[in-house]
Order: structure tokens, then sequence, then C-alpha cells
């Protein structure tokens, strides 16, 4: 079994003597290897070699960055295969799955190889007749990453990319369960030539980490993507001396179909963005309202469909679910599960374990499973399911399916189908959304502003939005 090592400082090192991490397949139980369990004395080196390479990393000119970066989008891509099947191994998910996950943590590479050119100041005029006044815009400074496990790679480079090429150095701590993707984007980091500290992981307790960074001065940003919980908990911590924070959260997103609809598109849209990666991604359809008068046949053409969904290892050709995480996860699916049959709800489609042996710490999969007969008491209408569980909820009109829909602390995405251009944009409006899919069940890519209101973010990724997050404003008034 392989005892991964850390990039830190520009060495890779193993750390021995050091408690290890252990990392299982989710699908098969399988050990697949040892990351470190870095003590604080570690942390703080890597703190301090951040520190050093930022001294000259913030002066180096962009088209440098910029070729760095683009370096490392080629590397991925080359390499999109191996690191694919790593994610497969660790996460679980389906195998085209990963490999579309790599494509996309790329694009964010690409991106910001070319906003790095454009991180642009301005001139304004000044109410003084012998003054200038010019606004430039300089790196925050070092950079702690946290990422969640579901997009072990895309999630590493939404952050890593426009932190490097704003002129950040960045220390990441990835999730436990999946540090060999990170790890291998790493490798490709030193391949593509980024001097040594200007890109760190670390592999060790979160909540000792999360002390050591929120601890150290030297620490100006956070840049988070997990639980809402522990987003508040770092908000909370980074008050201390006022750390810059972004913060990327739950989200419990309304799926909205209209009798106007294009029905077969909005099932098929409705696949896609409730059972990817088995229905683990912040931005998963989690309440699907349908308007009355089409329930039956929605249910009947979705049931059909979600009855071709072939479940198991994600490394076996054809399979479109995989399982879940970890046995927390696979509890707090079945909960909600059984807390809407205890409360009324009708199964339409599946609804049980598929794992073979209780005793067993893999295998945790979950049948897709369609639910009707919905009311807002149960746990699947109020709280952030993260698998793969469809539960249809009935509206009457436009008003009553805005309230409902914007009835939650979460305001991450959304998603619409009306084939009626006003109402589309209408909707799209009034809906407390960061994210609206309007007759797109995917809205995700490089260039978008990702984010929610209410408690699902701060913060914007991705696009020219995504690179101001890591840059402080600075004026200068010149008396001339
Ligand atoms: P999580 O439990 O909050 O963990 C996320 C990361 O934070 C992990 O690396 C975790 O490490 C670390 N962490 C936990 N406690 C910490 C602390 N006290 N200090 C520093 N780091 C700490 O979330 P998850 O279960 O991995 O991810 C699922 C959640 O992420 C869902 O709610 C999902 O909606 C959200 N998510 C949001 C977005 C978005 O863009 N809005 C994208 C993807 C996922 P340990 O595991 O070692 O505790």
């Amino acid at each position: 079994m392989k005892n991964y090592s850390l990039l830190i400082n520009g060495k890779w090192k193993c750390y021995e003597n050091l408690n290890k991490i252990y990392i299982s397949n989710p699908a098969t139980g399988e050990t697949l290897g040892s990351v470190p369990d870095l003590n604080e004395t570690e942390i703080k080196k890597a703190i301090d070699s951040s520190e050093k390479a930022f001294r000259s990393w913030a002066n180096t000119t962009a088209s440098e960055k910029s070729l760095l970066l683009r370096n490392l989008f080629n590397l991925i891509l080359e390499q999109k295969n191996d690191i694919a099947e790593i994610m497969t191994l660790e996460q679980g998910k389906p195998l085209s799955e990963a490999l579309s996950e790599v494509i996309y943590a790329a694009s964010f590479v690409e991106w910001y190889s070319e906003e790095a050119k454009r991180v642009y100041g301005e001139t304004i005029p000044s109410w003084k007749k012998n003054n200038r006044i010019v606004v430039i815009k300089q790196p925050v400074g070092i950079v702690a990453a946290i990422t969640p496990w579901n997009f072990p790679a895309a999630m590493v480079t939404r952050k890593i990319a426009p932190a490097l090429a704003s002129g950040c150095t960045v220390i990441l701590k990835p999730a436990p369960e999946t540090p060999l993707t990170a790890i291998k984007i790493f490798e490709l980091i030193e391949k593509a030539g980024f001097p040594e500290g200007v890109a760190n992981i670390i592999t060790s307790k979160a909540e000792l980490f999360g002390n050591v960074i929120m601890n150290d001065k030297r620490v100006r940003k956070i840049s988070f993507t997990g639980s809402t919980n522990v987003g508040k908990l770092l908000m909370k911590q980074s008050s201390n001396d006022l750390k810059r924070i972004s913060l990327e959260l739950g989200g419990q997103a309304p799926f909205i179909v209209f009798d106007d609809a294009d029905i077969d598109l909005a099932v098929k849209q409705a696949l896609a963005s409730k059972f990817r990666n088995c229905g683990q991604t912040c931005i998963a359809s989690n309440r699907f309202y349908v308007q009355e008068n089409i329930k039956s046949l929605f249910i009947k053409k979705l049931k059909k469909e979600i009855s071709t969904l072939k479940i198991g290892n994600g490394m076996d050709e054809n399979v479109k679910i995989g399982p879940l995480i970890n046995k927390q996860g696979f509890n707090k699916v079945m909960d909600h599960i059984n807390d809407a049959l205890s409360k009324g709800a009708i199964i339409e489609y599946g609804g049980k374990p598929l794992q073979k042996n209780e005793s067993d710490n893999f295998g945790f999969f979950i049948e897709p499973t369609l639910l009707s007969n919905i009311n807002s008491k149960m746990k699947v209408s109020n709280e952030e399911t993260f698998g793969p569980v469809i539960p249809i909820i009935t509206f009457k009109d436009e008003n009553e399916v805005i309230e409902m829909a914007n009835n939650s602390d979460y305001g991450l995405a959304s998603y619409i189908f009306t084939q009626s251009l006003s109402r589309g944009i209408k909707i799209s409006e009034k809906l407390e959304y960061g994210i609206v899919g309007l007759n797109d069940g995917l809205p995700s890519s490089a260039q978008i502003p990702f984010g929610g209101f209410k408690e699902s973010s701060i913060g914007r990724e991705g696009g020219h939005y995504g690179i101001e997050e890591f840059l402080e404003i600075k004026y200068i008034s010149i008396g001339i």
C-alpha cells in the first residue's frame, strides 16, 4: 500500500514518522493508500513557505503567471484519464462523470490563465487640480483553501487557479476522503513549473488545520467549500483578525416544472441534475415542484427513465449511479426516505438500500428513488438530502410555487422549466437564488459567477468575478 507524499515548499515528503489518514474505495472498501496526518509544526512550516514564496510570486508578471497556468491546463488535459481513474477509485462517481469533472476542473485553469492578464485597475478624475487618482489591485496574500469530497478536482482548481492568477500563494487542505486526486493535481502543478512554496498541500485533522490557519495572521484569506455549519464556524473564527473569507456552502435547489414546459426536456434535465454524483452535489435539485395537471405524466416519464439507470461500481461500464460517499451520507438519505414514508409519502420508484452486508463500511448504494405525496413537514422538503431521491410536490400557480421555492434558508441553485419566455424571466427574477437554470439542469461552467443567496454563499467563484475574491483594492492619491 502506498504512503503518499505531500508537496510543501517545492519538495515531496512522506512524513513516515507521523500518523496516517487511510483512503478507501467507497464501492469496494479496498484501501487505496494513506496520506500523512500533519501536526501543527508541519502546518506552520507550510505557512512559512507560502509567506516566503508570496514575496516574489506577488511580483511575478501577469504573462509569467498566465503561462504557468496554461502549462498546468495542458498537463491536466494530457493526464485526464489517469486523474479520472484516481477520482472514481476514491470518490465512487462513474468514470465518465469523473472524466467530465476533470475537463471542467481544467477549464478553470484555462480561464484564469487568461484572467491573470486582465487584473485591471482604474484612473478616476480627481477633485483636486494638482492631483491624480489611480486604483490598482493587488493579491490579498496567503490563501488557505479547504475543499469537500464531492468534486475532488473541480473544487480545487476553482480556488487555486484564480488565487495563483491573482498573485496569491495557496495552502490547500483537501477532504480526507479524496486527497489523491488533489495530490495528482499538485504533481502537475510542480511539473508545470510553479516556483517552490507557491502552492502547498496539507493533509491533517480538519480542526487542527482550522485552528492553526485561523491563529496565524499571515494567512489573509480563507476560501472554503463545504457544509453550511462548518462555513459558519470558519466565519466566526476568521473574525479574530478579519481574514477575508469566501464560502461556498450547501443548497436545497427547487426544480419547477410548469404545464407549458417541454416535459421530455424537463425529465432529461431532472435526471442530470439529480443523479449526477449520486445526488451529492450542492446544486442538485432537492425539491421537485410539478404543476398539478401534469403530475401523472411527469412521474410516468421520469419512472421510465430512472429504470434505465445502472447502479454499481463507478469503474464498471455503463454505471450511472455510484455509492454514497460513506455511512453518514447513507444514513442521512435513508433517514430522509423513511421520514417521508412515515409522514405519508408514496414510493413511485426505488426507496431501498442495496448494501449487501450491513456490517460493511463500504458499498453504500441506494436505489434511485421517486416519492410523491410530499408535504412541507417532511425532511425532504426542508433539508439538503445529498442523495438520489426525487420528492414530487404539486403546485397550482406561479405565486404558490415561488413562495414554496423561496421558503428555504439556502439560496444556491434553482431550476425552472417552461416554454413561456415571459414567465421564465419573471420567475427567474423572483427566485432568491444565485443561480437559475431556465430550461437548463446543468448550469455550471468556468465562465459564470457561481454562488448563492442567503446561507449558501459569501462571494462568488468562477468567471471574472472569481479572481476579485483574491484581490485587494488600493487607491493611490498622487500629488503632481
Ligand atoms: P464539510 O464536512 O463541511 O467538509 C468540507 C471540508 O471542510 C473538508 O475538507 C473538511 O475536512 C473541512 N473541515 C471540516 N471542519 C473543519 C474545521 N473546523 N476547520 C477547517 N476545515 C474543516 O462538507 P462535506 O461533507 O465535505 O461536503 C458536502 C457539503 O459541501 C454539502 O453541504 C454541499 O452542498 C457543499 N458543497 C458546496 C459547494 C458550493 O459550491 N456551494 C460545492 C460542493 C459542495 P474533514 O472532512 O476532515 O472534517
